[in-house]
């Protein structure tokens, strides 16, 4: 472990290790996460703090895992090819100029001694270890990780839908499967190719279903043999509908119209294995996939485990209504992470969802509530009613329940996209989003797929000579040209999960 006055480099002629290990110049508040809350908390903060930052009284050091905040919503359009993954995402460094961002993993924070551990690539380069950075105040925002339960196959086979990585891994491997079903004699390795499931019925799932689904029906028409009604698409869900954020009525319709497009929506049912890409379902059903999507819910991010904070029974972090970490002293809370009471329910004990509208809105509070404390002036309250959610269900089509307001089909999805401009941070964002949209209205949507971009040396590998079965990556990028009598004959290559690699 490197100790702050070791790493800070002092001496003269000394290269500097690491400058955020030492003590601020000023007050330091650390964001823990560059997500919705953290961004957005670092964005207000360096607004209303701007001659503090310019005196150099305060420091805000943003510490996330890249250096960039994902727009998650724009996940599904992402993966559908109607915008571009680098236009669904911030780059930090760009939108926070008055703050310093580190990029890095934090690993434990021990908020006694006003300290997070943080390892970079650095730290793993120079092999020392992770690094102890001081703060004066903690903003902890990690948001969620997906939810599993232990199903035999799924960590093998299975693939989430949190990530930009994920979100354009999953469109390159449909186009892929959509190509071995094109190109293989075997029915059996077609239909598996050929067959999508999907884990978990919340907006997660039923966007990026919707989307997919969308973007291979018409990928389809460039295919000589495979047809839209080749594909055969399943969501399964555990509970007795979709969509609750829509209400009832809504999901009921968002399972109608699902249907109509012959997506089989299985309800009251749980995927029980996909040992061997073979999928048994709780019904009794059995078929193979080579595509298992699971968006069947978030747990808070690991790392709060590992901090003094604490967490309630499902671990999330205890805040109050003021988003201050319960018990403590300069420790703040928001998003996923944070379980915060909703002081406009009746109900007792309510604590707000976990969602994007809440994560933007806390974010707020949360930047004046530090800068109150800061200039000694009393916190306020969060208090925000859910007005409801819209979600697409792919081009054109979308359901909506805002302000009680019910929408379906085109209404909703159009209301879909503007809400979700309107929320996308910064103008350069929006406009590059905008002219996507306004030019896939002109042009045909784009049908390629660069999966070959995930395993970039391949291609010199083979053409280096590498010894086989030592080339560095593996994937469809080599499959292409040296085993195509294997991808014909058993349909053996990429998949979304880790067996690509
Ligand atoms: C596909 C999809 C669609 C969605 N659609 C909607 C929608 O339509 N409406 C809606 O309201 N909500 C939606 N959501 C939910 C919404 O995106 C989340 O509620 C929101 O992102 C939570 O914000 P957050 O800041 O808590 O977490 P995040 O935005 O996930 O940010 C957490 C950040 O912390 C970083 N991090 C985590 N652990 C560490 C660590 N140990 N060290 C360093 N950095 C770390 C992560 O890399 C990440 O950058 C959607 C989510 C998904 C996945």
């Amino acid at each position: 472990m490197v100790t702050a006055a070791h790493s800070r480099g002092e001496t003269p002629g000394t290269p500097q290790k690491n400058r955020f290990t030492g003590p601020a110049r000023g007050t330091r508040v650390l964001v823990a996460g560059g997500g919705y809350v953290g961004m957005y908390t670092a964005l207000h903060l360096q607004k209303l703090l701007r001659p503090e930052l310019a005196r150099g009284d305060v420091e805000i050091l943003v510490v996330s895992h890249d250096p960039y905040m994902t727009y998650q919503p724009f996940l599904p359009e992402a993966a559908a090819g109607s915008i571009s993954p680098r236009h669904v995402v911030v780059p930090l460094r760009r939108v926070l100029d008055k703050c310093a961002i580190l990029i890095g993993e934090i690993t434990a924070v021990t908020h006694a001694k006003r300290t997070a551990t943080v390892s970079t690539l650095a730290t793993a380069e120079e092999g020392t270890g992770a690094v102890e950075i001081p703060y004066d105040h903690l903003v902890i925002a990690p948001g969620s990780i997906s939810r599993t339960l232990p199903v035999p196959g799924l960590a093998d086979y299975g693939i989430g839908f949190k990530t930009v990585e994920e979100a354009i891994g999953l469109r390159n491997h449909v186009i892929e499967q959509m190509d071995i079903a094109s190109s293989t004699r075997d029915p059996a390795i077609r239909a598996a190719a050929l067959t999508f499931v999907f884990v978990g019925g919340g907006y997660a799932g039923v966007e990026a279903l919707g989307e997919l689904e969308d973007m291979a029906r018409y990928t389809a028409r460039y295919y000589h043999n495979v047809k839209p009604e080749d594909l055969r698409w399943v969501l399964v869900e555990a509970s007795d509908r979709i969509l609750p954020e829509v209400g009832e009525e809504m999901g009921r319709y968002a399972i109608r119209e699902l249907r109509r497009r012959n997506i089989d929506v299985r309800l009251e049912t749980r995927l029980d294995s996909c040992e061997n890409r073979l999928v048994v379902l709780s019904d009794g059903s059995r078929f193979p996939s080579r595509t298992i999507v699971w968006t069947a819910g978030v747990k808070p991010a690991p790392v709060l485990a590992a901090t003094d904070l604490p967490l309630n029974d499902r671990g999330r972090l205890r805040c109050t209504p003021e988003l201050r970490v319960e018990g403590t002293d300069r420790a703040w809370a928001a998003g996923d992470a944070a379980a915060v009471p909703d002081v406009t329910s009746a109900e007792p004990g309510a604590l707000c969802a976990p969602n994007a509208q809440h994560a933007v809105r806390q974010a707020k509070v949360l930047a004046e509530n530090i800068a109150a404390s800061l200039h000694d002036r009393p916190a306020k309250e969060y208090a925000h009613k859910y007005v409801g959610s819209v979600a697409s269900l792919g081009l054109h089509k979308g359901v909506a329940y805002v302000y009680g307001r019910k929408l379906k089909g085109y209404p909703a999805w159009f209301m879909h996209r503007v809400y979700h401009l309107s929320r996308m941070p910064t103008l350069n964002r929006k406009a590059r989003i905008l002219g996507e949209w306004l030019l896939s209205g002109l042009f045909k949507r784009e049908i390629v797929s660069l999966g070959s971009l995930e395993h970039p040396r391949a291609e010199f590998a083979l053409a280096a000579g590498a010894t086989p079965g030592r080339t560095p990556e593996k994937g469809p990028g080599t499959t292409r040209n040296t085993d195509t009598k294997r991808t014909e004959n058993t349909g053996d290559t990429g998949s979304p999960g880790p067996e690509q690699d």
